[in-house]
């Protein structure tokens, strides 16, 4: 049986629960889904024990549950903010179903659509999703080779210190996450190391003022996607982005595509170059009169893989397939051709034909990237490569090896067609 109603809400987070107060505001039917068993679970679940906010009380604002308790510069702790979301569609008789895990939404020819969860079907004419996005954790594929010895956690999964076993700690992670954990198991007596990389960081205080206050004062907060210069100034670059610096010193502007670099289908991909603002950042792409591009490789160390993009057996696939380098999601083998795999029509990158005859300069080095930049340039789609002394030795070094093979080759078939 189906039921319909006007707007479905997938996922009873700070996102979705504030939706549904607003739309119960207003009167307007709907119904909000969760898959766990209250709302907010993300709070309670992925957190530790010890967790606090890292934004000030004040900045709390669910709206009808805004922080009105004396200490508007503390730090509200995992319990108290699972306790407010626990308690928050009851308190305003918000229509929450729990334990509902949405399986499917699809477009319906009637104009609406269909959101199916295990045992039940919706028809409605909104749907908002509000399934979040910090809450799937990310490990990069080398984890995988730390020795089973080793206690390796996910922060979603870590507790408190005495969770761990005996020894010394390495954080890896340098954010609010790894900084609080970091901090704790510190100050239970354990010797710890925190690795840090290139993370932006802003001061906790500026002026006598929290740094959450000034961006109140700014405005910064409270800026919404209408209110920006340009729809695609939403996709602007984080300040402390490298392709941001780039852009500050060479005068041009950096935006950043909210999308992956590869879809999980290619109907995905349609639909996502489809939306207004993506397709004009491509279009801005396809303008630019000079690129500044990365190379990967084909491992599964590449970033494609590190980051989740892909998964470790599409790698292999490509590899298979003789992919020895990778430029804008493009794969070639050790002679510079493309090499098409099932994830050729899933990427979200300027196709090849658009990179020809441009003005591509790749910026990469190392030593496990000296196959693929070799790959990458005899594709003879760049037009400059800017890299390390060592790499550019290795590199000339590997077409000299290449050379004195191919001349041994040529010889040896030339020697049989002799005799
Ligand atoms: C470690 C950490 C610390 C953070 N600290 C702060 C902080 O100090 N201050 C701050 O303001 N923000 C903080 N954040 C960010 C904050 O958690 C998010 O901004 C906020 O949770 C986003 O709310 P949301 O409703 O969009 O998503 P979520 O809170 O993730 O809620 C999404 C909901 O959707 C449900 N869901 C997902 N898929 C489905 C499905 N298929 N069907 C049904 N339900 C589904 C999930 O169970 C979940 O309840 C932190 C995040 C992390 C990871």
């Amino acid at each position: 049986m189906i039921h319909t109603i006007d707007t479905i809400i997938v996922g009873g987070g700070q996102g979705g629960l504030a939706t549904s107060y607003y739309l119960k505001q207003q009167g307007r039917e709907h119904l909000v889904l969760e898959q766990s068993d209250q709302a907010g679970s993300a709070w309670r679940d992925g957190r530790w024990d010890s967790f606090t906010l890292v934004t000030p009380n004040w900045a709390f604002r669910l709206p009808g549950a805004e922080y009105t308790g004396d200490q508007p510069d503390g730090f509200l702790n995992r319990d108290e903010v699972v306790d407010i979301f626990s308690g928050y569609a009851d308190k305003f008789g918000l229509p929450l179903r729990t334990h509902a895990r949405v399986t499917a939404v699809e477009a319906n020819p009637a104009g609406s659509f269909l959101v199916r969860t295990g045992d039940m079907t919706y028809q409605a004419r909104n749907v908002v999703m509000a399934t979040g996005l910090f809450q799937t954790p990310k490990v990069p594929t080398f984890a995988e080779r730390i020795p089973g010895s080793i206690t390796q956690l996910h922060s979603s999964a870590y507790r408190n210190p005495k969770q761990l076993p005996e020894g010394g700690v390495l954080v890896v992670g340098s954010s609010q996450s790894g900084c609080q954990i970091a901090q704790e198991i510190h100050q239970s007596g354990r010797q710890v190391y925190l690795c840090v990389s290139g993370a932006g960081r802003i001061p906790r205080h500026y002026r006598g003022k929290d740094i959450m206050e000034w961006a109140r004062l700014l405005g910064i907060s409270e800026r919404t996607v209408d209110t920006l210069p340009s729809p695609k100034a939403k996709f602007a670059a984080n300040p402390h982005d490298v392709m941001h610096r780039l852009a500050e010193r060479t005068g041009a502007q950096a935006f950043v595509m909210p999308v992956p670099f590869v879809a999980n289908t290619a109907e995905d991909r349609e639909v996502l170059l489809g939306q207004r603002g993506i397709s004009d950042v491509f279009a801005l792409a396809g303008r630019s009169d000079l690129m500044f591009v990365g190379i990967g490789t084909a491992e599964r160390e590449a970033s494609l893989v590190a980051t989740g993009m892909i998964e470790p057996s599409e790698i292999d696939e490509v590899k298979r397939d003789g992919g020895v380098g990778e430029l804008l999601a493009h794969f070639f083998d050790d002679k510079g051709r493309p090499v098409e795999t099932a994830l050729s029509e899933r990427i979200l990158a300027l196709p090849r034909d658009q990179l020809k005859g441009r003005r591509i300069v790749a910026v990469a080095g190392g030593k496990v990237k000296v196959q693929a930049i070799k790959s990458v340039l005899e594709s003879r789609y760049l037009s400059g490569l800017i890299t390390d002394e060592c790499t550019a030795r290795a590199l000339v070094e590997q077409s000299r090896l290449d050379d004195a093979a191919g001349a041994a080759k040529r010889r040896a078939n030339g020697g049989s067609s002799n005799a």
